[in-house]
């Protein structure tokens, strides 16, 4: 986790926060880099903080969930004058703030956003907020970090952008407050049965997984806008349990009459007129089920 870690980051990124600290210079702010890579031992290491080893929770992820892991991410700090007129890091919230819309300015994505808030957190946002993409297209981080082409490594080209528009807070497990509350009633809705208390705990992270495999979204449990832009869709008819269910066990676990004569009036109301409960018929059905898309018969 020293700074020599920073030549692992990815090239974009590492151009990114180049910049970043040259328009800090600018404004007077002296930030410095700590966190950058982590491996998996540093990691999980660090995942057991708090939870198997002493020392207060740090991270909710474990390798390879965090942006750190992936080379995309890094954390900072303001270096302030102490009364010796020895550089110290500064954590201070305002100061913080200011980097932070900077960062975002020069197109850094930033843990501001996220709640809990993560305020030293940037991080190259092309993949979103949580690795779940890369996870899915690259499977590890080596595979990830060899890909990594020398045409990105001379790029150098940061367009600041104008205006930043307000972001969505990303809500994730850990987050509490009013968002959360908001977030878990909009879940049940669409028929989760959260008790809506303002903690994202594990119920809730449960529950925004299980919303995201149904409506074909990233399954990684960290609302952000898509996420937050279905929940303010239509809630579906009916609410299965889970996805590799058939359509008769997806109605049972629903609690809807499966009867043949029950799914042949869903199957009318549905676009299949003649329903025969054929494998093909059930997979349409239950495939409209899951994704919230099944017409009340
Ligand atoms: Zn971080």
């Amino acid at each position: 986790m020293s700074v020599k870690d920073l030549t692992k980051l990815h090239p974009i990124l590492l151009n990114r926060i180049e910049e970043l600290r040259k328009q800090c210079d600018k404004h007077g702010l002296r930030i410095g880099f700590s966190d950058a890579v982590r491996n998996r031992e540093e990691q999980n290491r660090l995942y057991a903080q708090g939870r198997t080893t002493p020392g207060s929770i740090v991270t909710y992820v474990q390798y390879p969930n965090s942006q750190h892991n992936w080379g995309i991410a890094v954390d900072f700090f303001i270096f302030v004058k102490d009364k010796n007129g020895k550089d110290v890091a500064s954590y201070e919230i305002n100061t913080m703030n200011q980097v932070g819309m900077i960062a975002q300015n020069i197109g850094l994505g930033w843990g501001g956003n996220w709640r809990p808030i993560d305020r030293p957190h940037l991080y190259l946002p092309n993949w979103g907020s949580t690795p779940g993409l890369l996870i899915r297209e690259f499977g590890s981080p080596d595979k990830f970090f060899a890909s990594w082409s020398e045409k990105e490594t001379q790029s150098n080209v940061v367009v600041p952008k104008e205006n930043i528009k307000p972001t969505v807070p990303i809500l994730r497990i850990g987050a509490t407050g009013d968002d959360v509350k908001a977030l878990q009633a909009n879940l049940n809705r669409h028929g989760a049965k959260l008790k809506v208390d303002g903690v994202f705990g594990q119920l809730t992270d449960r529950a925004v997984r299980d919303f995201q495999s149904r409506r074909g979204l990233v399954v990684d449990g960290s609302v952000g806008a898509l996420t937050q832009a279905e929940l303010r869709k239509e809630p579906s008819l009916f609410f299965p349990k889970g996805t590799g269910l058939g359509f008769v066990d997806a109605l049972n676990s629903i609690k809807v009459d499966s009867s043949f004569a029950n799914r042949r009036r869903i199957a009318n109301a549905n676009g299949i007129p003649f329903y025969t409960g054929s494998a093909r018929h059930n997979t349409t059905l239950r495939d409209l089920l899951i994704t919230g898309k099944l017409k009340r018969p």
